[in-house]
């Protein structure tokens, strides 16, 4: 038994307005005449909190077009830009859900690390360290904030960059970014977490520490979308810190068939992180029986849609290929089912799963 000894982010700030305290959290930081980059949720272009980042200098704002999930072939180019207009650049700070703080993850390791983002999707390929870099979430539930990986699609596959690298040195969390989140948008993220924290709970790499961080994410969950009767400002406080908790739970396990299931979708169809994690989970009542229970009341206390039949008329070889990329995820199936995994998650059963959907 080899034990996992995990790199965590260097610096956490959390609280209401802690945003207004970047400038001075950045200042030791800055080299030179190195700027620093920030990346920002292209959500809030005209909006309030694009006026209060602190640019200095010849920092540079670049807004983040996150209408997909983030392309290796988008982290590259905006990686070689800056290469080429600043040589060297002090730091890059994402701001916004989980697709920009992967972004900025991304961009800080390949501004020190030759060739594309690319040939590093896997588990410790990344051979430098990238640049200072501060994560800050804008939606709650990923985790992002706190994982050693950037989920990037890339040419061949959607995999992250995952190495001890990756981890923000800084993160901010202010619940006040999160504030204006559309209903639908922040169910879905917060079923993100909701979903780490049943498979991590479930499954068989289950262990005290991740335990103790999935049992508190999952108790903040049922708080804000089962419990509470209005969302407030103490659902906004409690959901970010549901998504730091349940990512630092996943982090000592792993997560399970949802996420196992959706990266196909994701893969095939585009389907977002948080919204395919929901539309698999609903159907997986044979594997997480009381977590799928729950979910269902909680979609329908929110009023929130889960689309439906997706998948209806794939072909054969498109089925074929979210079920590659599905059993290609083989730690999440064995955290999932055990051992003997690919007896029980056969291809045929699978592609039933997927016909489902
Ligand atoms: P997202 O970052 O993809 O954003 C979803 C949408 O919400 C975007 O249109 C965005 O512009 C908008 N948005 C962001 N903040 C907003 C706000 N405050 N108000 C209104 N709109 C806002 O969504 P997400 O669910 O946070 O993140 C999903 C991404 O995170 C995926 O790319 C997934 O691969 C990644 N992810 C990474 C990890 C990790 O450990 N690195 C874990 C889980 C998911
Ligand atoms: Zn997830």
């Amino acid at each position: 038994m080899k034990f996992r000894n995990f790199k965590m982010v260097d610096y956490v700030v959390y609280g209401r307005g802690s945003f207004n305290q970047l400038d001075e959290i950045l200042a030791p930081h800055r080299k030179n005449n190195a700027p620093m980059i920030f990346l920002l949720d292209h959500f809030f272009e005209n909006k309030p909190l694009a006026s209060r980042i602190p640019l200095r200098g010849n920092d540079k704002l670049i807004f983040a077009n996150v209408n997909k999930e983030p392309k290796t072939t988008y982290v590259d180019r905006i990686s070689q830009d800056l290469k080429n207009e600043f040589g060297n650049i002090s730091g890059v700070i994402g701001i916004g859900g989980g697709s920009v703080m992967d972004l900025a993850k991304a961009v800080s390791l390949m501004m020190n690390n030759p060739g594309s983002s690319a040939d590093y999707q896997g588990w410790d390929l990344v051979k430098n360290a990238g640049v200072y870099k501060v994560g800050i979430p804008t939606l709650s539930g990923t985790g992002a904030e706190v994982s050693r990986t950037t989920v990037l699609t890339g040419p061949t596959k959607k995999l992250g960059m995952n190495s001890d690298f990756t981890p923000f040195s800084q993160i901010v969390l202010d619940p006040e970014l999160t504030e204006n989140a559309p209903v639908n948008q922040r169910f879905y993220t917060g079923m993100d977490c909701y979903i780490h924290c049943i498979e991590s709970l479930t499954g068989t790499y289950l262990n005290e520490f991740s335990k103790s961080y999935g049992e508190k994410a999952l108790q903040l969950c049922q708080k804000v979308f089962v419990q509470k009767e209005n969302w407030d400002e103490e659902s906004d406080d409690a959901l970010m810190m549901a998504s730091y908790a349940g990512g630092m739970s996943i982090a000592y396990s792993q997560v399970g068939i949802a996420h196992a299931v959706s990266y196909g979708l994701s893969y095939l169809l585009g389907t977002k992180h948080g919204i395919g994690n929901c539309i698999v989970f609903d159907k997986l009542e044979e594997y997480y029986a009381d977590g799928v229970d729950e979910f269902k009341k909680m979609v329908e206390k929110n009023k929130i849609e889960i689309p439906q039949h997706i998948t209806k008329g794939l072909s054969d070889e498109q089925f074929d290929t979210m079920i590659n990329v599905s059993l290609g995820m083989k730690p999440l199936w064995e955290n999932a089912l055990g051992k003997d995994w690919e007896k029980i998650m056969t291809r045929e059963k699978l592609r039933k799963l997927y016909e489902k959907l």
